[in-house]
């Protein structure tokens, strides 16, 4: 089966009528360029920047992190590479950052909320990535975005990165999509809006999905709650589907459950036509569309908008992909 997935990665992913669908890889460490690459990712829809910062004794200077992005943008070649900045606090900790105890960590001091409280470390990573990004087609996303108060700080000191280049005369990406994460409940109601102050929408389902079901999304006494297919959670998937295609806005859906092919399906069904995931999962999902046509994922779709508990949705996804060729 691993030889026939192989013959996936150089084809085109489309459903089996022709819908042009884009796989791109969710990247941490610079060793993941060539999974990504060998599974045929269409760049990067996902690059957490965090994880070469766990992964070292100290804060990277701003060198050593644009030469860290350069290298990732000069492998994928002229594909785009979605870089988001630090998403830190949480679940990820720096060994050399210790984070105030928290009472709630998921719901505290964590990833865009660390950054604009250290403006200096925020403005050297942009300035990174700035420098990177004349080296290739890169696009800037904020995570943990809750409203426009945030997106609007953060083009601020985007600003004064850019400034801090011109006076110092270095090179800096003359025109950088901009991006928010649609991850906090707020941002799905606030996505129209949103929409206006950036070029594309990253739908982070892993953390959506907790903060909708109030289930933490690491742990196992709560991890039946944690459900992607509750109806709850397709009605605002469907939403911000809705609002970027009719903003004109790009959607990628970058969290883990684009990579089941019973989620994929509805997630397809609804309107989405961009994922990033982790690498290894892109064959299985060309293979997938290859024999899928696209009317049947929109009627699942439809009919599951319509169920009422994830059950039921579940079943009828899974009796539709049983009954495809
Ligand atoms: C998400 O929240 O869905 C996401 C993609 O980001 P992370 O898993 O890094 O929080
Ligand atoms: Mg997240």
């Amino acid at each position: 089966e691993l030889s026939r997935l192989e013959e996936f990665r150089d084809t085109v992913a489309a459903t089996s009528d022709g819908e042009r669908v884009v796989l791109r890889a969710n990247i941490g460490l610079v060793s993941d360029v060539a999974v990504a690459l060998r599974n045929g990712a269409e760049g990067v829809g996902l690059y957490r920047t965090e994880f070469p910062y766990m992964a070292r004794g100290s804060f990277p200077d701003r060198d050593d992190q644009y030469q860290l992005y350069r290298k990732v943008i000069e492998g994928f070649a002229g594909q785009p590479v979605t870089i988001r900045t630090l998403d830190i606090g949480g679940d990820k900790v720096l060994p050399y950052f210790t984070p105030p105890r928290e009472d709630n960590p998921f719901m505290g001091w964590r990833s865009v909320r660390v950054s604009l409280d250290n403006r200096d470390i925020f403005r050297t990573q942009l300035e990174a990535i700035l420098m990177a990004g004349v080296h290739g087609p890169v696009k800037l996303l904020f995570p943990m975005i809750s409203g426009l108060e945030e997106v609007r700080a953060c083009k601020l000191v985007l600003a004064e990165a850019r400034a801090n280049l011109a006076r110092e005369g270095i090179a800096a990406a003359e025109r950088l999509p901009l991006g928010v994460m649609i991850e906090v409940p707020a941002a799905v109601q606030m996505a129209p809006q949103l929409a206006r102050e950036v070029d594309f929408f990253a739908l982070g389902t892993n953390d959506l999905i907790q903060y909708m079901l109030a289930a933490d999304r690491n742990n196992p006494l709560v991890n039946k709650y944690y459900d992607p297919l509750h109806p709850a959670i397709l009605r605002v998937l469907h939403e911000v589907a809705e609002v970027a295609n009719r903003e004109g806005k790009g959607l990628c859906l970058c969290g883990e459950m684009g990579s089941d092919p019973i989620n994929f399906l509805v997630l397809l069904g609804m309107g989405i036509r961009e994922f990033s995931m982790p690498a290894p999962f892109i064959p299985r999902t060309k293979a997938l569309l290859a024999r899928l046509p696209l009317k049947v994922a929109r009627k699942a779709a439809r009919e599951a908008l319509t169920l009422v508990d994830s059950i039921s949705i579940r079943a009828h996804l899974a009796k539709v992909l049983s009954s495809l060729d």
